[in-house]
């Protein structure tokens, strides 16, 4: 059987291939709060290594903060055999962002039950690392706070929206989220009621400009690359980067191509979306994806991981879509932005943090609203331009790891004092 908790491997990244990228006050003061932490470990626990935003964070944060001299680590909690664990847990992730339902007694044991044969695991784990701080990603492993010996500062890292929750299971893990030290959001919104804001800190993700994923492709490599994957990038194409989930409404993102395509000729969707490990959910809707497109033609389908066909895609993308009901942040909106491209986000808090209506990208609440972009920003490439290039210049000023890593640093020094 696989072990409950496992270590990621994180790639070695000196920190000064940064330099040129981000601006030298950064630079100097992530340098400067390095070096105040070099004798302090510290320890992320989250559910997953590969798929989705948090992976996808920590794949960079844990190496930066190594490469400042810290001794970073990165665990993951795994499923059950039968994956009911990761059921229960995405049950209880759609309930936190307002979904119906209720959590039976039985999921509930099975919730904690899982998280407690971890703890002799992760026992064993903190005496190898001795880590002064440990960070806990999202509800999945939030029970293991119970295992953590005293002295250790516990944060709390919150990814998803949690504005507007089913009361119950909200409840349900306040017992847990109240033992937390500090709580990271990355809007105050997010904040349960019961923790209190003194202890709240508010931290934006980012995306990291130096992996595959996010390296600026020029037109021509972008375009060869695209050919290799077996698309034409003299098509039109409008994608949707997403893990295949409800929120993320791939549904009504078809609905809005197919008003816009009406319109523009030769109009193309991608929706690209890998299956990430703690999602089993995934499966039954991108079956339900499929079964809605019907084998259209003009509609493709993906679901290979592989950061470098997500960078072409968006790269390639005339109009990027992040058609969201509810968005804890959305890196993929970040992600198209650094690309330049005009992105058409859900009015979501998350993307709303990112996107200003009109400015550096759109904001809509319905899906005439969305197709009524498209059709515009494909028809009008000098404004997709325009809005992709305001795109870009927020996300250098605000949504780069180097800044999140920052506010963690100064964080993590403020809880060691
Ligand atoms: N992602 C990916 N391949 C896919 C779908 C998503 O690499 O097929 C990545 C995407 O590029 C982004 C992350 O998964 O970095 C998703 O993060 P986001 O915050 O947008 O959403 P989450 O999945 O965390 O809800």
């Amino acid at each position: 059987m696989a072990r409950i908790l496992t270590k990621v491997k994180v790639e070695k990244k000196p920190f000064s291939k940064y330099k040129r990228i981000i601006k030298a006050e950064t630079y100097n003061s992530l340098i400067g709060e390095g070096k105040k932490l070099k004798k302090f470990s510290v320890l992320h626990i989250n559910s997953t290594c590969a798929g989705g935003g948090v992976a996808e964070l920590l794949q960079s944060q844990v190496p930066m903060e190594r490469s400042l001299g810290i001794n970073s680590n990165w665990i993951v909690i795994n499923g059950d055999s039968e994956d009911m664990f990761f059921s229960i847990t995405k049950k209880i992730h759609n309930l936190l962002q307002g979904g119906k339902g209720l959590l039976t007694e039985n999921e509930k044991k099975l919730y904690v039950r899982h998280n407690t044969n971890a703890f002799p695991a992760l026992k064993s784990i903190v005496k190898d690392l001795e880590p002064d701080i440990v960070v806990i990603h999202d509800p999945q492993p939030m029970p293991l706070i119970d295992a953590l010996p005293r002295g250790i500062k516990a944060i709390f890292r919150l990814h998803i929206d949690l504005s507007s929750p089913n009361a119950r299971a909200l409840n349900f893990i306040k017992p847990f989220g109240m033992k937390f030290d500090r709580l990271i959001v990355s809007n105050d919104r997010y904040r349960p009621k019961w923790f209190p804001k003194a202890k709240t800190e508010i931290i934006y993700p980012a995306i990291d400009p130096l992996l595959p994923k996010n390296k600026i492709l020029p037109s021509g490599a972008a375009r060869a690359l695209a050919k290799k994957f077996g698309i034409n990038p003299d098509d039109k194409i409008i994608s949707q980067v997403s893990r295949f989930d409800p929120w993320k409404d791939p549904i009504g993102v078809i609905r809005a191509f197919n008003i816009a395509r009406k319109k523009v000729k030769g109009l193309k969707l991608i929706l690209i979306g890998s299956v990430a490990g703690d999602d089993p959910e995934a499966k039954e809707i991108f079956a339900e994806v499929k079964d809605f497109e019907n084998g259209d033609p003009d509609i493709t389908l993906i679901t290979k991981n592989d950061n470098t066909l997500v960078n072409v895609i968006q790269t390639i993308s005339k109009v990027v879509l992040q058609k969201s009901l509810r968005e804890g942040f959305g890196l993929t909106v970040t992600e198209a932005m650094w690309k330049k491209k005009a992105v058409i986000g859900g009015k979501t808090i998350g993307i709303a943090s990112q996107i200003t209506d009109g400015k550096n990208g759109f904001l809509v609440s319905s899906i005439k609203q969305a197709a009524d972009l498209i059709i515009k920003l494909v028809e009008d490439p000098r404004l997709a331009k325009k809005i992709g290039l305001s795109a870009h210049k927020t996300v250098q000023k605000n949504f780069l790891t180097p800044k999140m890593v920052l506010d963690h640093l100064k964080l993590y020094s403020k809880l060691l004092k």
